[in-house]
């Protein structure tokens, strides 16, 4: 079992990584992709201390070269949930579970917005999870909406599972070749059921189904993490960065305005040193 698992490959995430080698953690460090996609799209940055006029690309680097310069390696998994389990949390990334005494998220913020009825029958049909849910729906009618490239793989095994399997791509370039698919370009406005999913309502109709996959590479906070406590759609934190639920803290862009390079990597180190803090506090239990 890890000390802490950080999920989140951005500034945060590469700083929390950075203090937890210093504080001789135990850690695991993942994220959905190497390095943020968000971070590296800015122009020029001019507010970065040292290193005036660097792009968002150099900044990147910069951060990457870093943690591979300490031999922090990095776990490319899109997580799908945290759970508590008996004063340890368990980290679900595909079929991938890891488990740590602390988490710290990283998360940046989601700009994708769930779709209505998406968080309302999760775990009643909708599933974030091809590889854990997929065998439930062997030989049945499922719907996979998927926004990201990295999941084509999983989009195929889920199609050869299915007995009629929809695709819905929601991303420009979708390479998969649904064998077993049928692909449908249209973007789903509202999942509907009553005590499961039932149905994907698009805006000039409708598909009946037994399932819904939705194969996104970053999920909201609450779906992702239960009871944790949000405010103003950001993950609530005191100074020390601890959110709600001890063990669990978090940093960057997710936790607040404003959105700044210099204030993830802050809150990265100090959500670092809380969650060393908390392991000597709770060695015990
Ligand atoms: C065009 C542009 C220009 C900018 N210019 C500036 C600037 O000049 N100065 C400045 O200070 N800031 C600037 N920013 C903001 C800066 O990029 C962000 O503040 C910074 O990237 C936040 O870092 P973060 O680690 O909190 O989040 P992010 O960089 O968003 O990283 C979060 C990471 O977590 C991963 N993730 C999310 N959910 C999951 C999951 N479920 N499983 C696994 N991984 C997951 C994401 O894929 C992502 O890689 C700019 C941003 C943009 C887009």
């Amino acid at each position: 079992m890890y000390d802490i698992a950080i999920i989140g490959g951005g500034p945060a995430g590469v700083s929390a990584a950075i203090n937890a080698r210093l504080l001789g953690k135990n850690f695991i460090w993942m994220g959905s992709r190497p390095t943020s996609l968000k971070a590296e799209k800015a122009e020029l940055v001019k507010n970065y201390p040292g290193l005036p006029d660097a792009t968002g690309e150099e900044l990147s680097w910069a951060f990457k070269q870093h943690a591979e310069s300490m031999n922090i390696p990095f776990s490319v998994r899109a997580v799908t949930g945290v759970y508590e389990t008996g004063g340890k949390f368990s980290v679900l990334a595909g079929n991938e579970e890891t488990e740590a005494r602390t988490v710290i998220l990283c998360l940046g913020v989601n700009a994708q917005k769930p779709v209505e009825g998406e968080e309302e029958f999760l775990g009643r049909g909708i599933s974030y999870c091809a590889t854990c849910d997929g065998m439930l729906y062997r030989g049945k009618t499922i719907a996979v909406a998927v926004y990201d490239g990295q999941f084509e793989s999983e989009v195929e095994f889920l199609c050869e599972i299915a007995g009629t399997c929809y695709v819905i791509p929601l991303y420009k370039g979708y390479k998969g070749a649904p064998a077993k698919g049928k692909e449908i370009i249209k973007a789903p406005i509202k999942y509907a059921g009553g005590r499961r999913v039932e149905e994907v309502v698009f805006k000039d109709g409708r598909l009946a189904v037994d399932g819904v996959f939705v194969l996104r590479p970053s999920i909201s906070y609450t779906a992702l993490v239960h009871g944790l406590a949000t405010v103003g759609g950001h993950i609530a934190v005191d100074r020390a960065c601890a959110t709600n639920i001890p063990g669990i803290f978090a940093a960057g862009d997710c936790t607040g305005l404003p959105y700044q390079y210099a204030k993830a990597v802050g809150e990265g180190n100090v959500a670092a040193h809380s969650a060393a803090q908390y392991l000597s506090e709770n060695k015990g239990s």
